[in-house]
């Protein structure tokens, strides 16, 4: 293992949005993480660094990836960890997002690792909690460590992230991991391209800095990295595609447009995913070329740097005022 990396997230207490960062935020997280990536392939992964410390995850939406990788880094990293059953909870009886929080609150946990489904909850419960608060996911906003997780994903195949030409493809709109790629990727020096049917890009996507494309062969078109979206039809309102069918036949990737890429190119996913709809079976479980389970893998490490950064700055912070 190579030399401890610098700490990552000076000043920081919360992980709220990828344009909260800085390049050097970036790259330090990504090399703590790269130390988690070795610990996490050992068959002991227990280390004490976060002894003592309480992480609670209360997820809104469901997850599978998200929260799994945060309980799971958790307790790598030696910390209590409780996953709140949000639907068992007292939100069932009326109890409002800010008052569960300040209820968690009070048990003094040190970090609280929130999704909702609306854009913009965690920043609001920065004035009611004092623990850190990290965005596991905000409506169809931001999704930072799922950028971060996949950012480590590509620096582990491509040795750096850039110079890389990424194809972000699918649903666009209703998508919070295409806006926090795309913000990080462009801060890293990547080339984002988006690429989508016009219904499911926002309006004021041209305005990102990337380029757009409606026709998905031109998009992933000599690009290194193809990176897949599903279709959140839990967030549509109204018909904005006319059937599956048709959204695969001319937005799915399959092995004879994949071979359009870059040579050598690969094909990410945050999942879950939807065969047969955005993706083909025979890409999404080729190990040649699908870094889709390397994602999941890297996730829980990017998650252990997270917390240990995070945590970092809470131990500085609670010494500075003792
Ligand atoms: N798991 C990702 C998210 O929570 C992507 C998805 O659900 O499609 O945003």
């Amino acid at each position: 293992m190579s030399a401890a990396p610098k700490a990552p997230l000076i000043g920081h207490q919360h992980l709220l949005s990828i344009r909260d960062l800085s390049p050097g935020d970036v790259t330090s997280l990504l090399d703590l993480a790269d130390t988690y990536v070795d610990l996490n392939r050992q068959q002991d992964k227990k280390l004490s660094t976060l002894k003592g410390r309480t992480v609670i995850n209360l997820f809104f939406e469901p997850s599978t990836r998200t929260q799994a990788s945060f309980e799971l880094a958790a307790k790598r990293l030696g910390a209590d960890t409780v996953n709140m059953a949000v639907t068992t909870s007292s939100v069932t009886k009326g109890e409002t997002l800010l008052d569960t929080v300040a209820t968690l609150n009070a048990m003094n946990p040190d970090l609280l690792v929130v999704r909702h489904h609306a854009s913009g909850a965690q920043r609001m419960l920065v004035s009611t909690a004092n623990c850190s608060i990290i965005n596991a996911g905000d409506g169809t906003n931001e999704h930072p460590t799922q950028a971060l997780l996949d950012a480590l994903t590509m620096r582990h195949k491509f040795g750096d992230l850039s110079g890389l030409t990424v194809a972000i493809c699918g649903d666009i709109l209703h998508g919070r991991v295409a806006k926090s790629n795309l913000y990080l990727l462009a801060m890293m020096g990547a080339r984002v391209r988006l690429v989508a049917p016009p219904t499911l890009l926002p309006p004021d996507a041209t305005r990102w800095g990337a380029e757009i494309f409606h026709d998905f062969e031109a998009g992933i078109k000599g690009a290194d990295v193809v990176m897949m979206l599903r279709l959140q039809n839990e967030r549509m309102e109204g018909t904005l595609l006319p059937s599956t069918r048709e959204y695969f036949r001319y937005y799915g990737l399959t092995p004879e447009r994949l071979a359009l890429a870059k040579p050598g190119a690969v094909v990410m996913h945050p999942g879950p995913i939807n065969r047969g709809v955005e993706i083909d079976s025979r890409v999404a479980d080729d190990p040649k070329t699908s870094l889709i389970l390397t994602q999941v893998e890297m996730g829980v490490a990017m998650r252990m740097a997270i917390l240990d950064a995070l945590s970092q700055h809470r131990r500085n912070d609670v010494g500075a005022r003792a």
